[in-house]
Protein backbone atom coordinates (compact mmCIF):
# COMPACT_ATOMS: atom_id res chain seq x y z
CA UNK A 1 0.00 0.00 0.00
CA UNK A 2 1.32 3.47 -1.10
CA UNK A 3 2.58 5.58 1.95
CA UNK A 4 1.14 8.85 2.88
CA UNK A 5 2.95 11.53 2.41
CA UNK A 6 4.38 12.74 5.48
CA UNK A 7 4.59 16.72 6.55
CA UNK A 8 6.67 17.82 9.21
CA UNK A 9 6.17 21.64 10.47
CA UNK A 10 9.11 22.61 12.65
CA UNK A 11 8.30 25.14 15.15
CA UNK A 12 4.69 25.55 17.25
CA UNK A 13 4.08 29.40 17.06
CA UNK A 14 2.10 31.30 14.35
CA UNK A 15 3.17 30.28 11.20
CA UNK A 16 3.35 26.66 12.43
CA UNK A 17 0.10 26.06 13.67
CA UNK A 18 -1.32 28.01 11.14
CA UNK A 19 -0.31 25.59 9.09
CA UNK A 20 -1.10 22.51 10.46
CA UNK A 21 -4.51 23.76 10.97
CA UNK A 22 -5.02 24.76 7.52
CA UNK A 23 -3.57 21.10 6.61
CA UNK A 24 -5.44 19.31 8.47
CA UNK A 25 -8.81 21.07 8.53
CA UNK A 26 -8.27 20.73 4.54
CA UNK A 27 -7.84 17.49 4.29
CA UNK A 28 -8.91 15.41 7.51
CA UNK A 29 -12.18 14.26 5.92
CA UNK A 30 -9.73 12.10 3.63
CA UNK A 31 -6.67 11.57 6.09
CA UNK A 32 -4.07 12.64 2.88
CA UNK A 33 -1.11 12.92 5.01
CA UNK A 34 0.64 12.15 8.21
CA UNK A 35 1.37 15.62 9.74
CA UNK A 36 3.46 16.40 12.80
CA UNK A 37 4.54 19.65 14.41
CA UNK A 38 7.72 19.79 16.61
CA UNK A 39 9.29 22.02 18.91
CA UNK A 40 12.10 22.45 20.28
CA UNK A 41 10.43 24.31 23.56
CA UNK A 42 8.55 23.17 26.89
CA UNK A 43 5.18 25.06 25.08
CA UNK A 44 3.28 25.91 22.38
CA UNK A 45 2.94 29.92 21.23
CA UNK A 46 6.63 30.48 20.18
CA UNK A 47 6.88 34.39 20.25
CA UNK A 48 3.70 34.83 21.77
CA UNK A 49 3.39 33.54 25.50
CA UNK A 50 0.45 34.80 27.46
CA UNK A 51 1.47 35.01 31.39
CA UNK A 52 0.46 36.13 34.88
CA UNK A 53 2.01 39.45 36.91
CA UNK A 54 0.59 40.61 40.39
CA UNK A 55 -3.02 38.91 39.20
CA UNK A 56 -2.76 40.36 35.61
CA UNK A 57 -2.69 38.74 32.52
CA UNK A 58 0.27 40.22 30.53
CA UNK A 59 1.62 39.15 27.44
CA UNK A 60 5.61 38.82 27.23
CA UNK A 61 5.81 38.67 23.75
CA UNK A 62 2.91 39.79 20.84
CA UNK A 63 0.83 42.46 22.61
CA UNK A 64 -0.83 44.19 19.89
CA UNK A 65 -3.33 43.40 16.62
CA UNK A 66 -1.42 45.59 14.79
CA UNK A 67 -5.13 47.53 12.68
CA UNK A 68 -8.10 45.37 13.60
CA UNK A 69 -9.26 46.41 9.37
CA UNK A 70 -8.21 42.75 7.27
CA UNK A 71 -6.07 41.43 10.18
CA UNK A 72 -6.99 37.67 10.30
CA UNK A 73 -5.92 37.79 14.11
CA UNK A 74 -8.79 40.07 14.89
CA UNK A 75 -11.12 37.99 12.96
CA UNK A 76 -10.30 34.51 14.81
CA UNK A 77 -9.86 36.52 18.23
CA UNK A 78 -13.50 37.76 17.51
CA UNK A 79 -14.72 34.47 16.18
CA UNK A 80 -13.37 32.78 19.66
CA UNK A 81 -14.82 35.67 22.01
CA UNK A 82 -11.09 36.70 22.98
CA UNK A 83 -11.86 39.98 23.21
CA UNK A 84 -13.61 40.51 26.45
CA UNK A 85 -12.83 39.16 29.92
CA UNK A 86 -13.30 39.55 33.26
CA UNK A 87 -9.70 38.74 34.05
CA UNK A 88 -7.83 42.47 34.40
CA UNK A 89 -5.48 41.85 31.49
CA UNK A 90 -2.54 44.61 30.08
CA UNK A 91 -5.16 46.51 28.29
CA UNK A 92 -2.97 49.47 26.87
CA UNK A 93 -5.92 50.52 23.94
CA UNK A 94 -6.12 53.95 22.57
CA UNK A 95 -3.85 56.75 23.44
CA UNK A 96 -4.61 59.57 25.67
CA UNK A 97 -5.81 62.69 23.20
CA UNK A 98 -3.71 65.13 25.74
CA UNK A 99 -0.43 63.42 26.88
CA UNK A 100 2.27 64.73 29.01
CA UNK A 101 5.83 64.82 28.39
CA UNK A 102 7.65 65.37 30.97
CA UNK A 103 11.83 66.00 30.79
CA UNK A 104 14.22 65.04 33.17
CA UNK A 105 14.14 67.18 35.99
CA UNK A 106 10.56 66.75 36.11
CA UNK A 107 10.04 69.82 33.72
CA UNK A 108 6.43 69.15 31.96
CA UNK A 109 6.69 70.57 28.59
CA UNK A 110 4.20 72.74 27.17
CA UNK A 111 2.50 71.97 24.31
CA UNK A 112 4.00 74.66 21.73
CA UNK A 113 7.75 72.96 22.50
CA UNK A 114 6.41 69.64 21.69
CA UNK A 115 4.04 69.67 19.38
CA UNK A 116 5.89 70.83 16.40
CA UNK A 117 8.45 68.39 16.99
CA UNK A 118 6.63 65.64 17.29
CA UNK A 119 4.30 66.46 13.81
CA UNK A 120 8.02 66.82 12.15
CA UNK A 121 8.69 63.41 13.16
CA UNK A 122 5.41 62.06 12.30
CA UNK A 123 5.67 63.41 8.46
CA UNK A 124 8.88 62.22 8.16
CA UNK A 125 8.37 58.59 9.21
CA UNK A 126 4.92 59.06 6.72
CA UNK A 127 7.31 60.13 3.76
CA UNK A 128 9.51 57.11 4.48
CA UNK A 129 6.37 54.77 4.30
CA UNK A 130 5.38 56.13 1.23
CA UNK A 131 2.11 57.86 3.36
CA UNK A 132 2.69 61.57 2.89
CA UNK A 133 2.57 62.42 -0.71
CA UNK A 134 3.54 65.80 -2.39
CA UNK A 135 0.76 67.59 -2.19
CA UNK A 136 0.55 66.85 1.20
CA UNK A 137 -1.73 70.15 3.40
CA UNK A 138 2.01 69.84 5.32
CA UNK A 139 3.83 71.17 2.76
CA UNK A 140 6.59 72.21 4.77
CA UNK A 141 6.86 69.37 6.63
CA UNK A 142 6.92 67.64 2.54
CA UNK A 143 10.14 70.14 2.31
CA UNK A 144 11.86 68.79 5.33
CA UNK A 145 11.30 65.45 4.26
CA UNK A 146 12.00 65.81 0.76
CA UNK A 147 15.25 67.42 2.32
CA UNK A 148 16.46 64.78 4.35
CA UNK A 149 15.62 62.09 1.39
CA UNK A 150 17.52 64.09 -0.98
CA UNK A 151 20.77 64.84 0.88
CA UNK A 152 20.98 61.40 2.17
CA UNK A 153 23.37 59.63 0.69
CA UNK A 154 23.34 56.62 -2.48
CA UNK A 155 20.46 55.38 -3.34
CA UNK A 156 20.02 51.38 -2.31
CA UNK A 157 21.85 51.91 0.85
CA UNK A 158 19.80 55.10 2.45
CA UNK A 159 18.36 54.49 6.43
CA UNK A 160 15.82 55.35 7.91
CA UNK A 161 17.48 56.86 11.06
CA UNK A 162 19.48 58.67 8.46
CA UNK A 163 16.68 60.22 6.28
CA UNK A 164 15.11 61.72 9.93
CA UNK A 165 18.32 63.08 11.02
CA UNK A 166 18.50 64.97 7.74
CA UNK A 167 14.96 66.14 8.02
CA UNK A 168 15.84 67.57 11.75
CA UNK A 169 18.05 69.44 10.36
CA UNK A 170 16.58 70.36 7.36
CA UNK A 171 13.89 71.89 10.10
CA UNK A 172 16.51 73.09 12.76
CA UNK A 173 18.19 75.35 9.46
CA UNK A 174 14.66 76.65 8.75
CA UNK A 175 14.35 78.23 12.29
CA UNK A 176 18.18 79.20 12.68
CA UNK A 177 17.64 82.73 13.83
CA UNK A 178 15.07 82.05 16.82
CA UNK A 179 15.89 82.62 20.36
CA UNK A 180 17.25 79.30 21.54
CA UNK A 181 16.60 80.13 25.63
CA UNK A 182 14.13 79.41 27.40
CA UNK A 183 15.33 81.48 30.53
CA UNK A 184 13.61 80.11 33.77
CA UNK A 185 11.18 77.94 32.62
CA UNK A 186 13.29 74.37 31.80
CA UNK A 187 16.01 74.84 34.16
CA UNK A 188 18.77 74.47 31.85
CA UNK A 189 16.92 72.70 29.35
CA UNK A 190 17.58 74.90 25.97
CA UNK A 191 14.53 75.04 23.47
CA UNK A 192 17.46 73.05 20.83
CA UNK A 193 17.87 70.15 24.06
CA UNK A 194 14.40 69.88 24.15
CA UNK A 195 13.67 69.48 20.74
CA UNK A 196 16.17 67.24 20.08
CA UNK A 197 15.35 65.13 22.88
CA UNK A 198 11.36 64.70 21.72
CA UNK A 199 12.88 64.02 18.39
CA UNK A 200 14.99 61.06 20.21
CA UNK A 201 11.94 59.61 22.21
CA UNK A 202 10.22 59.30 19.25
CA UNK A 203 12.89 57.48 17.38
CA UNK A 204 12.95 55.11 20.45
CA UNK A 205 9.70 54.54 19.93
CA UNK A 206 10.06 53.76 16.27
CA UNK A 207 12.73 51.43 17.57
CA UNK A 208 10.67 49.31 19.29
CA UNK A 209 8.11 49.33 16.41
CA UNK A 210 10.76 48.24 14.39
CA UNK A 211 12.78 46.20 16.30
CA UNK A 212 15.69 47.78 14.69
CA UNK A 213 18.28 48.09 17.48
CA UNK A 214 19.46 51.14 15.43
CA UNK A 215 17.15 52.99 12.69
CA UNK A 216 20.83 54.04 10.92
CA UNK A 217 20.65 49.91 10.30
CA UNK A 218 16.88 50.36 9.16
CA UNK A 219 16.51 49.82 4.90
CA UNK A 220 14.96 53.35 3.72
CA UNK A 221 13.77 51.98 0.80
CA UNK A 222 11.98 48.82 2.15
CA UNK A 223 10.40 50.56 4.55
CA UNK A 224 7.75 51.88 2.04
CA UNK A 225 6.42 48.15 1.31
CA UNK A 226 6.28 47.44 4.56
CA UNK A 227 1.73 47.50 5.07
CA UNK A 228 -0.23 48.05 7.87
CA UNK A 229 -4.31 47.12 8.30
CA UNK A 230 -6.26 49.93 8.82
CA UNK A 231 -8.17 50.69 11.98
CA UNK A 232 -7.82 51.01 15.73
CA UNK A 233 -4.40 48.49 17.58
CA UNK A 234 -5.94 46.86 20.45
CA UNK A 235 -4.91 44.21 22.87
CA UNK A 236 -6.57 40.78 23.29
CA UNK A 237 -8.20 40.60 26.68
CA UNK A 238 -8.37 36.51 27.23
CA UNK A 239 -4.48 37.02 26.06
CA UNK A 240 -2.84 36.55 22.55
CA UNK A 241 -2.04 32.68 23.83
CA UNK A 242 -5.70 31.98 23.04
CA UNK A 243 -5.39 32.49 19.20
CA UNK A 244 -3.16 29.34 19.07
CA UNK A 245 -4.71 27.36 21.66
CA UNK A 246 -7.54 27.79 19.25
CA UNK A 247 -5.59 26.66 15.92
CA UNK A 248 -3.98 23.85 17.75
CA UNK A 249 -7.44 22.73 19.17
CA UNK A 250 -8.36 21.13 15.94
CA UNK A 251 -5.27 18.98 15.71
CA UNK A 252 -5.10 15.14 17.02
CA UNK A 253 -3.07 14.38 20.55
CA UNK A 254 0.16 13.12 19.00
CA UNK A 255 0.49 15.38 16.29
CA UNK A 256 2.05 18.46 18.41
CA UNK A 257 5.45 17.41 19.99
CA UNK A 258 6.98 19.22 22.49
CA UNK A 259 10.87 19.09 23.72
CA UNK A 260 11.64 18.39 20.05
CA UNK A 261 14.72 20.50 19.62
CA UNK A 262 16.26 19.89 15.56
CA UNK A 263 19.63 20.36 15.22
CA UNK A 264 20.10 19.14 11.39
CA UNK A 265 17.96 18.61 8.07
CA UNK A 266 19.49 16.48 5.38
CA UNK A 267 17.57 16.66 2.18
CA UNK A 268 17.95 16.13 -1.27
CA UNK A 269 19.62 18.85 -3.67
CA UNK A 270 19.94 16.32 -6.92
CA UNK A 271 16.82 15.32 -8.83
CA UNK A 272 17.87 12.27 -10.29
CA UNK A 273 18.51 10.11 -7.47
CA UNK A 274 15.84 7.35 -6.88
CA UNK A 275 14.73 6.02 -4.11
CA UNK A 276 16.39 3.34 -3.61
CA UNK A 277 19.66 5.22 -4.05
CA UNK A 278 18.83 7.85 -1.67
CA UNK A 279 21.32 6.66 0.92
CA UNK A 280 18.99 7.80 3.73
CA UNK A 281 19.41 4.80 5.35
CA UNK A 282 15.44 4.03 6.11
CA UNK A 283 13.07 4.16 3.06
CA UNK A 284 11.94 6.69 0.09
CA UNK A 285 11.48 9.81 1.89
CA UNK A 286 13.76 12.39 1.50
CA UNK A 287 14.31 14.33 4.21
CA UNK A 288 16.05 13.67 7.36
CA UNK A 289 15.68 15.18 10.58
CA UNK A 290 18.00 14.61 13.24
CA UNK A 291 16.78 15.96 16.58
CA UNK A 292 18.84 16.62 19.91
CA UNK A 293 18.51 13.38 21.72
CA UNK A 294 20.02 11.73 18.36
CA UNK A 295 16.67 10.59 17.25
CA UNK A 296 15.36 11.27 13.46
CA UNK A 297 12.67 11.51 11.84
CA UNK A 298 12.33 11.04 7.91
CA UNK A 299 9.69 13.57 5.90
CA UNK A 300 8.34 13.82 2.85
CA UNK A 301 8.20 17.41 2.90
CA UNK A 302 9.44 20.02 5.85
CA UNK A 303 7.94 23.35 6.82
CA UNK A 304 10.91 25.61 8.66
CA UNK A 305 8.95 28.30 10.60
CA UNK A 306 12.15 29.19 13.03
CA UNK A 307 13.02 32.73 13.30
CA UNK A 308 15.11 34.76 11.15
CA UNK A 309 18.10 34.86 14.42
CA UNK A 310 17.70 31.49 14.53
CA UNK A 311 17.94 30.65 11.03
CA UNK A 312 20.87 33.24 10.74
CA UNK A 313 22.69 31.52 14.06
CA UNK A 314 22.45 28.27 12.10
CA UNK A 315 21.14 26.84 15.09
CA UNK A 316 19.56 24.04 13.12
CA UNK A 317 22.25 22.92 11.98
CA UNK A 318 25.27 23.88 13.57
CA UNK A 319 25.31 25.53 17.58
CA UNK A 320 23.70 28.26 19.62
CA UNK A 321 25.99 30.70 19.92
CA UNK A 322 26.24 33.22 17.74
CA UNK A 323 22.68 36.20 18.61
CA UNK A 324 21.58 37.94 15.62
CA UNK A 325 19.54 40.06 18.69
CA UNK A 326 20.76 43.73 18.68
CA UNK A 327 23.31 44.54 21.30
CA UNK A 328 21.72 46.34 23.23
CA UNK A 329 18.77 44.04 23.91
CA UNK A 330 21.27 41.41 24.85
CA UNK A 331 22.84 43.79 27.36
CA UNK A 332 19.66 44.14 29.17
CA UNK A 333 18.95 40.65 29.25
CA UNK A 334 21.61 40.07 31.32
CA UNK A 335 20.88 42.38 34.18
CA UNK A 336 19.94 41.04 37.30
CA UNK A 337 16.47 41.33 38.95
CA UNK A 338 18.43 43.78 41.29
CA UNK A 339 19.80 45.77 39.01
CA UNK A 340 16.58 46.36 37.27
CA UNK A 341 14.37 47.41 40.24
CA UNK A 342 17.30 49.96 40.83
CA UNK A 343 17.31 51.50 37.65
CA UNK A 344 13.54 51.44 36.60
CA UNK A 345 12.82 52.69 40.24
CA UNK A 346 15.63 55.46 39.99
CA UNK A 347 14.58 56.73 35.93
CA UNK A 348 10.67 56.70 37.19
CA UNK A 349 11.99 58.75 40.84
CA UNK A 350 14.12 61.46 37.98
CA UNK A 351 10.71 61.89 36.34
CA UNK A 352 8.79 62.40 39.79
CA UNK A 353 10.73 64.71 41.23
CA UNK A 354 10.11 68.63 40.81
CA UNK A 355 12.57 71.11 39.26
CA UNK A 356 12.93 73.01 42.63
CA UNK A 357 15.13 69.33 43.37
CA UNK A 358 17.22 69.43 40.40
CA UNK A 359 20.58 69.03 41.52
CA UNK A 360 22.42 67.40 38.35
CA UNK A 361 24.02 69.65 36.01
CA UNK A 362 24.01 67.28 32.93
CA UNK A 363 20.99 65.84 30.96
CA UNK A 364 21.07 62.58 30.16
CA UNK A 365 18.14 62.04 27.32
CA UNK A 366 17.21 58.19 28.36
CA UNK A 367 21.29 56.90 28.46
CA UNK A 368 23.52 54.72 30.82
CA UNK A 369 24.17 57.87 32.87
CA UNK A 370 20.93 58.75 34.39
CA UNK A 371 20.95 55.79 36.80
CA UNK A 372 24.49 57.02 38.34
CA UNK A 373 23.65 60.72 38.03
CA UNK A 374 20.26 60.13 40.20
CA UNK A 375 21.62 57.91 42.19
CA UNK A 376 23.25 60.98 44.31
CA UNK A 377 19.97 62.93 44.34
CA UNK A 378 17.89 62.46 47.60
CA UNK A 379 14.27 62.51 47.09
CA UNK A 380 11.04 61.82 48.98
CA UNK A 381 9.54 61.19 45.93
CA UNK A 382 11.66 58.13 45.47
CA UNK A 383 9.69 55.28 43.89
CA UNK A 384 10.77 51.65 44.53
CA UNK A 385 9.89 48.58 42.42
CA UNK A 386 9.42 45.26 44.08
CA UNK A 387 9.49 42.34 41.26
CA UNK A 388 10.40 41.64 37.95
CA UNK A 389 9.05 39.47 35.61
CA UNK A 390 11.84 39.63 32.26
CA UNK A 391 11.82 37.79 28.51
CA UNK A 392 15.21 36.63 27.23
CA UNK A 393 14.02 36.78 23.52
CA UNK A 394 17.47 37.81 22.64
CA UNK A 395 19.74 35.07 23.50
CA UNK A 396 17.28 32.14 24.10
CA UNK A 397 18.37 29.71 21.43
CA UNK A 398 14.83 29.47 20.31
CA UNK A 399 14.38 32.77 19.35
CA UNK A 400 17.44 35.01 19.00
CA UNK A 401 15.64 38.12 18.42
CA UNK A 402 12.25 39.39 18.82
CA UNK A 403 11.00 40.20 15.35
CA UNK A 404 12.64 41.02 11.83
CA UNK A 405 13.12 44.35 10.48
CA UNK A 406 14.65 44.68 6.59
CA UNK A 407 18.44 45.78 7.57
CA UNK A 408 20.09 48.41 5.44
CA UNK A 409 21.42 47.11 2.17
CA UNK A 410 18.68 43.98 2.03
CA UNK A 411 15.18 44.40 0.82
CA UNK A 412 12.03 43.12 -0.28
CA UNK A 413 13.27 40.56 -2.86
CA UNK A 414 14.79 38.86 -0.03
CA UNK A 415 12.26 37.98 1.89
CA UNK A 416 10.90 36.71 -1.26
CA UNK A 417 13.71 34.91 -1.67
CA UNK A 418 13.46 33.32 1.83
CA UNK A 419 10.07 32.25 1.37
CA UNK A 420 11.18 29.77 -1.62
CA UNK A 421 11.08 26.15 -1.30
CA UNK A 422 13.55 23.93 -1.95
CA UNK A 423 14.82 22.22 -3.79
CA UNK A 424 14.26 24.94 -6.61
CA UNK A 425 12.26 25.06 -9.62
CA UNK A 426 15.01 25.21 -12.33
CA UNK A 427 14.98 25.27 -15.85
CA UNK A 428 11.80 24.06 -16.30
CA UNK A 429 13.26 20.96 -14.62
CA UNK A 430 10.89 18.72 -12.37
CA UNK A 431 13.05 17.40 -9.21
CA UNK A 432 11.73 13.39 -8.51
CA UNK A 433 11.35 14.86 -4.94
CA UNK A 434 9.47 18.57 -4.95
CA UNK A 435 8.86 20.86 -2.14
CA UNK A 436 11.22 19.26 -0.11
CA UNK A 437 12.06 22.09 2.63
CA UNK A 438 9.08 25.02 2.34
CA UNK A 439 10.18 28.23 4.61
CA UNK A 440 7.55 29.92 7.04
CA UNK A 441 7.23 32.18 9.82
CA UNK A 442 6.66 36.02 9.92
CA UNK A 443 10.25 36.93 8.12
CA UNK A 444 9.03 35.33 5.39
CA UNK A 445 6.44 37.78 4.14
CA UNK A 446 7.38 40.69 2.26
CA UNK A 447 4.75 43.17 3.37
CA UNK A 448 3.63 42.05 6.69
CA UNK A 449 6.96 40.73 7.94
CA UNK A 450 7.80 41.44 12.28
CA UNK A 451 3.96 40.48 12.85
CA UNK A 452 1.56 37.60 14.38
CA UNK A 453 -0.62 37.96 11.11
CA UNK A 454 2.74 37.89 8.73
CA UNK A 455 3.16 34.79 10.63
CA UNK A 456 -0.19 33.84 9.81
CA UNK A 457 0.11 34.59 6.14
CA UNK A 458 3.18 32.97 5.79
CA UNK A 459 1.84 29.30 7.63
CA UNK A 460 -1.17 29.41 5.11
CA UNK A 461 1.19 30.30 2.27
CA UNK A 462 3.14 27.04 2.45
CA UNK A 463 0.09 24.79 3.63
CA UNK A 464 -1.08 25.82 0.29
CA UNK A 465 1.25 25.34 -1.53
CA UNK A 466 1.52 21.45 -0.34
CA UNK A 467 -2.62 21.27 -0.76
CA UNK A 468 -2.05 22.77 -4.19
CA UNK A 469 1.15 19.90 -4.98
CA UNK A 470 -2.09 17.33 -3.91
CA UNK A 471 -4.46 18.75 -6.16
CA UNK A 472 -6.79 19.01 -3.02
CA UNK A 473 -7.30 23.13 -1.80
CA UNK A 474 -10.77 23.50 -1.04
CA UNK A 475 -11.21 19.87 0.06
C1 LIG B 1 8.50 41.13 22.78
C2 LIG B 1 7.74 40.94 21.49
C3 LIG B 1 6.65 41.74 21.21
C4 LIG B 1 5.93 41.57 20.04
N1 LIG B 1 4.82 42.33 19.82
C5 LIG B 1 4.05 42.09 18.75
C6 LIG B 1 2.79 42.74 18.61
O1 LIG B 1 2.40 43.54 19.47
N2 LIG B 1 2.04 42.45 17.52
C7 LIG B 1 2.44 41.57 16.57
O2 LIG B 1 1.71 41.36 15.58
N3 LIG B 1 3.63 40.92 16.68
C8 LIG B 1 4.42 41.15 17.76
N4 LIG B 1 5.58 40.46 17.93
C9 LIG B 1 6.04 39.57 16.85
C10 LIG B 1 5.29 38.25 16.83
O3 LIG B 1 5.28 37.70 18.11
C11 LIG B 1 6.00 37.32 15.85
O4 LIG B 1 6.11 37.96 14.59
C12 LIG B 1 5.26 36.01 15.62
O5 LIG B 1 4.73 35.48 16.81
C13 LIG B 1 6.26 35.03 14.99
O6 LIG B 1 5.66 33.78 14.77
P1 LIG B 1 6.47 32.66 13.97
O7 LIG B 1 5.62 31.45 13.93
O8 LIG B 1 6.97 33.22 12.71
O9 LIG B 1 7.78 32.39 14.84
P2 LIG B 1 7.94 31.83 16.33
O10 LIG B 1 6.83 32.30 17.18
O11 LIG B 1 9.33 32.17 16.74
O12 LIG B 1 7.82 30.24 16.13
C14 LIG B 1 8.92 29.45 15.79
C15 LIG B 1 8.98 28.27 16.75
O13 LIG B 1 10.11 27.47 16.37
C16 LIG B 1 10.67 26.91 17.54
N5 LIG B 1 12.05 26.52 17.25
C17 LIG B 1 13.14 27.32 17.07
N6 LIG B 1 14.22 26.58 16.81
C18 LIG B 1 13.82 25.28 16.81
C19 LIG B 1 14.52 24.04 16.59
N7 LIG B 1 15.80 24.01 16.33
N8 LIG B 1 13.79 22.90 16.69
C20 LIG B 1 12.45 22.92 16.95
N9 LIG B 1 11.76 24.07 17.17
C21 LIG B 1 12.45 25.24 17.09
C22 LIG B 1 10.57 28.05 18.56
O14 LIG B 1 10.62 27.56 19.88
C23 LIG B 1 9.20 28.66 18.21
O15 LIG B 1 8.17 28.12 19.00
C24 LIG B 1 6.31 40.57 19.11
C25 LIG B 1 7.40 39.74 19.40
C26 LIG B 1 8.11 39.93 20.58
C27 LIG B 1 9.27 39.02 20.89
Amino acid sequence: MAKKPRIVIIGAGMAGLTAANKLYTSTSSNDLFELFVVEGGTRIGGRINTSEFGGDRIEMGATWIHGIGGSPVHKIAQEINALESDQPWECMDGFSDDPTTIAEGGFELNGSIVEPISKLFKNLMDFAQGKLPEDSEDVCYYNFASKGFKSNGVSGKQSVGGFLRQGLDAYWESCKNRDEELIGCYGKWSRKLLEEAIFRMHENTQRTYTSAGDLLTLDFEAESEYRMFPGEEITISKGYLSIIQHLASVLPPGVIQLGRKVTRIDWQPEGHQKSAEMGNGYDSRPVKIHFVDGSVILADHVIVTVSLGVLKAGTCCQDDSDSGSGKEALELEKLSDEEIIKGVSTTVSSLLKSNTNNSHDEFCNGNGKSVEIFESCSSESEVRFGKVLKTKWGSDPLFLGSYSYVAVGSSGDDLDTMAEPLPKFENGHVHVHPLQILFAGEATHRTHYSTTHGAYFSGLREANRLLQHYHCVGV
